[in-house]
């Protein structure tokens, strides 16, 4: 069976683990490949190849550093299909979401080829005579992505392309249940000319995230996955004195206002909530429909449920199973907590028949669901759409502003009046204006507010390259004979 183990200094870890985890085909419910679990050796010897790494590449032109990303670009590129393939094998989406989720991935290393511009600091001349003052951004040092199973692709490239670009030395930590795009990743950094030790990946599970969390080598942690483990994750990292981004979980309402398209929000609706079986951190999972057009927009949900093919995602189907039978389970259970506390089940998913063991759920509409009920309350992660029906605009805005999760939200109306009060008012890091899932393009940042993100940075865009960068301000003043003299007072500029 396929083992798949660290990829460390440009090369694969040979070294027999002394624990592993087995890595599904969610599609076949089967083992298909084994994955090495690290510990705290595994990442003494990342971290010494990404601090040797990191004393040259630091000092690598701007011009080198851009040239390797342009050629990991364009290998990526090339290899879209491939990566896909991978990523539908152990994660399950179809296909064409998996190429999608390598398109998007692809951006932030398009915006990261961009560094020499993106490093330029300031300079003031004459700040007092003679005197010049100027601010440059410095690489950290080796830095950790610690990334989630729903984007093996695309999460760990929110963050490596500009680590990498900045000067970082990287050390990815994917998900143990879909390793295999980073892996693939690496090959690809090396054939772009990335020199050995720049990029490193280790797998396991929490021994070595606890390692990275800790180790004294590592500059800052980019972490991506639940909340619970997300503020687990800040916490450990800061009292460790670490730069710390935490993205956690998400419950992301859809508010659907009377005077909307309901053509559009349907469909919307479909799209945002069961694409890769909402196992999307922008997902949507709760509609806020704004009588008195909950019935219609319901109906109209309804109908097109009928139309998703729930399938192996290499088989040309819409939506694909859950990662693992737990998950599975665990959003099943879901769906009976809800029935059990009075919403109305308009289309139950646990009716999908399959066949063979695959982690298969269909998609599931939930209407009247009340705002105490546990399908409200807590992120589920799975094909599964709750109707929430409220009388007023103000009463759809103070449900999403009293949730704990603030990743991202959507609103649907014709009114841009009430669209722009809704960008303005509510507490939320991505707002979309007739747009779902509202991610941002990688030269704009990433991340939610509340319970969906530790830490004060987003990732990529701007926010991305002050994350990955330290700020020195250097005051200058070449000697020139008409400033000799003693004067142990402070400047007065003049
Ligand atoms: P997870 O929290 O279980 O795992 C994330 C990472 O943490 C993995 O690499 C895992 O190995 C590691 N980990 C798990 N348990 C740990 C522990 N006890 N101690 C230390 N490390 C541990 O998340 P997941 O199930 O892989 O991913 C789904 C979650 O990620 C959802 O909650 C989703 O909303 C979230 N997510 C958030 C965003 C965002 O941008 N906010 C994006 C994608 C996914």
């Amino acid at each position: 069976m396929n083992q798949i183990t660290h990829w460390i200094n440009g090369a694969l870890d040979t070294s027999k683990p002394e624990r592993s985890g087995d890595v599904y085909n969610p599609a076949t419910g089967k083992v298909s490949k084994t994955v090495a679990f690290g510990n705290a050796a595994t990442v003494d010897s990342a971290v010494a190849a990404a601090t040797n790494a990191f004393a040259e590449w630091r000092h690598s032109s701007l011009t080198k550093r851009s040239q390797v990303l342009f050629a990991f670009r364009e290998l990526v590129l090339q290899n879209k299909e491939k990566i896909a393939s991978l990523i539908t094998d152990e994660h399950g989406k179809v296909l064409s979401d998996a190429a999608g989720e390598v398109t998007r991935g692809l951006e932030v290393v398009e915006f990261a080829c961009g560094i020499p511009h993106l490093l330029k600091g300031g300079y003031s001349e004459e700040v007092s005579t003679g005197v010049d003052v100027y601010s440059i951004r410095q690489a950290l040092g080796p830095v950790a992505i610690i990334s989630p199973f729903n984007f093996p692709a695309m999460v760990p490239m929110w963050f490596f392309p500009v680590a990498i670009a900045c000067g970082n030395t990287v050390i990815v930590k994917p998900s143990e249940k879909d390793p295999s795009a980073a892996m693939f990743m690496a090959q690809l950094w090396k054939d772009a000319g990335l020199p050995d030790g720049v990029f490193n990946v280790v797998h396991g599970d929490k021994e070595v995230v606890d390692a990275l969390l800790t180790h004294k080598g590592i500059k800052s942690i980019s972490f991506v996955g639940s909340t619970p483990i997300a503020r687990y994750v800040y916490e450990t990292g800061t009292k460790s004195g670490k730069r710390v981004q935490a993205l956690g979980g998400a419950k992301n309402h859809m508010v659907v206002l009377p005077d909307a398209d309901l053509e559009l929000a349907a469909d919307a609706a479909i799209n945002a909530g069961f694409g890769s079986a909402g196992e999307r951190c922008m997902a949507i999972s709760a509609i806020v429909a704004v009588e008195p057009i909950a019935s219609a927009l319901v109906a109209r949900i309804k109908s097109r449920m009928a139309n998703i093919k729930t399938g192996d995602g290499t088989q040309g189907s819409d939506m694909g199973p859950l990662v693992s039978a737990v998950h599975r389970d665990k959003v099943a259970s879901y769906i009976e907590a809800g029935a059990k506390a009075g919403a109305t089940l308009v289309v139950d998913g646990r009716d999908l028949k399959v066949t063979g063991d695959g982690f298969f759920l269909g998609p599931t509409l939930l209407d009247n669901v009340t705002p105490e009920m546990s399908v409200y309350t807590d992120e589920i992660f799975g094909p599964v759409l709750s109707i929430l029906r409220v009388n007023t605009y103000d009463e759809a805005l103070a449900l999403v502003n009293s949730h704990e999760y603030g990743n991202g939200t959507a609103i649907f109306t014709n009114d841009g009046g009430a669209a722009r009060r809704f960008q303005n008012e509510v507490e939320v890091g991505m707002v979309g204006i007739n747009v779902p899932i509202p991610v941002p393009m990688a030269y704009y940042s990433f991340g939610g507010w509340k319970n969906s993100l530790f830490g004060d940075s987003h990732a990529h865009g701007t926010e991305g390259v002050h994350f990955f960068t330290r700020g020195k301000v250097i005051t200058s003043r070449w000697l020139d004979p008409s400033h000799g003299g003693i004067n142990l007072g402070f400047p007065q500029n003049d």
